[in-house]
């Protein structure tokens, strides 16, 4: 059975093609009805009401998949859903209502191996990487389950997307296809802890060129950097500096530079000066984030006055700063709130016993 969600409409087109002898005409139709309009009814459509030969034929050797969502929580700026994957196994994804319009946060892997210090989703490890349709799924769940006009979506929940670069790549393109969810790429935006290999990868594509780049940077010191997030000591600050440098980015672009404030490790006027350093020189835009304590959290909370005080550290160094409040912590959608349960849903439980 082949997964709709894993296609672009060409890939359609070609897998109708050889499966059921048809082209360019039903691949449009179907990928329409079902990606671009929330309708996974599409034997209903006019291209096959008159063929229910065909219709029956694709709807029996085409998976077009229902999210099963398991878990909703919400407030009026944040809304967290979790998914039950076929395996059983749980993903959280988070819908960010802004000023104009709602964005989503969705997960790329299951767990993660990236051991950030100040991460909930980091205490799981990782068990196992998600697959685009996995990924394609919770826009899916977000847009037509849930009925959110979901119009950006950011690869910042559970995982490291440039350590399941190939899927993630396939989500980017398919959320993209014009015929079906139309998420333009300068729309979809890409987090990373700073895999410079994925940098390096993203930089050699041509196509990927307008997708938006942020950077969790969370400290500008190397020692404190590498206490914090453990993959600094693979990719240094100096070679991150150098490949944010070189990366091709578009006419007026800028990489964000993610910072995460968590009160009395990296909040210092020395933080601060030490982070206007890293960003001189280089095409950068600092997004200010508050430190959420999960369950297991080391640190406080950060007040909203910490945000503001820091951001005007950076200010004053001429920096455009952009500072995110403290939302959805009381529902655990707070940014490195997710996961951190890695259990199964209760039917597969139920099941495996
Ligand atoms: S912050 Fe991101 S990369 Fe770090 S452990 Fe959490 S999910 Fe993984």
């Amino acid at each position: 059975m082949h997964n709709l969600f894993s296609m672009t409409c060409a890939d359609l087109e070609n897998w109708l093609r050889l499966s059921h002898g048809k082209g360019a005409f039903h691949a449009k139709a179907l990928y329409h009805e079902v990606m671009g309009r929330g309708n996974r009814d599409f034997a209903l459509h006019p291209a096959f009401e008159k063929s229910q030969k065909l219709a029956l034929a694709v709807e029996g050797s085409l998976d077009v998949p229902e999210a099963r969502i398991v878990e909703t929580a919400g407030t009026d700026d944040s809304f967290k859903f979790v998914t039950a994957l076929d395996d059983g196994l749980r993903i959280e994804s988070v819908i960010l209502t802004m000023e104009s319009h709602e964005t989503l946060c969705l997960s790329t892997q299951v767990g993660c191996r990236m051991g950030c210090a100040f991460c909930e989703t980091g205490t799981m490890g990782l068990i196992r990487n998600l697959q685009p349709e996995e990924m394609v799924l919770q826009v899916m769940a977000a847009r037509y389950q849930l009925q959110r006009p979901v119009r950006n979506v950011v690869y910042m929940g559970m995982g490291e997307p440039m350590d399941n670069l190939d899927a993630v790549l396939k989500a980017v393109e398919i959320l993209s296809d014009q015929r079906g969810l139309n998420i333009p790429l300068r729309r979809q935006t890409l987090s990373t802890v700073g895999l410079v290999p994925g940098f390096k990868r993203l930089a050699s594509m041509e196509s990927m060129r307008p997708l938006h780049l942020s950077l969790s940077l969370n400290a500008a010191s190397d020692d404190l950097r590498s206490e914090l997030m453990p993959v600094n000591r693979a990719f240094p600050l100096a070679l991150l500096k150098k490949t944010l440098a070189e990366y091709p980015l578009p006419s007026g672009g800028a990489i964000l530079l993610a910072y995460v404030l968590i009160p009395g490790v990296n909040d210092s006027r020395e933080d601060a000066m030490a982070l206007a350093d890293f960003a001189e020189g280089l095409p950068v835009r600092i997004n200010l984030i508050p430190y959420n304590p999960g369950t297991c959290g080391r640190w406080p909370a950060t007040e909203d006055k910490d945000i503001h005080r820091f951001g005007a550290l950076l200010y004053e160094k001429g920096l455009f700063v952009r500072k995110r409040w403290s939302r959805g912590r009381e529902v655990m959608a707070g940014c490195g709130q997710l996961g951190g349960r890695p259990e199964k849903d209760s039917k597969e439980k139920q099941e495996a016993t």
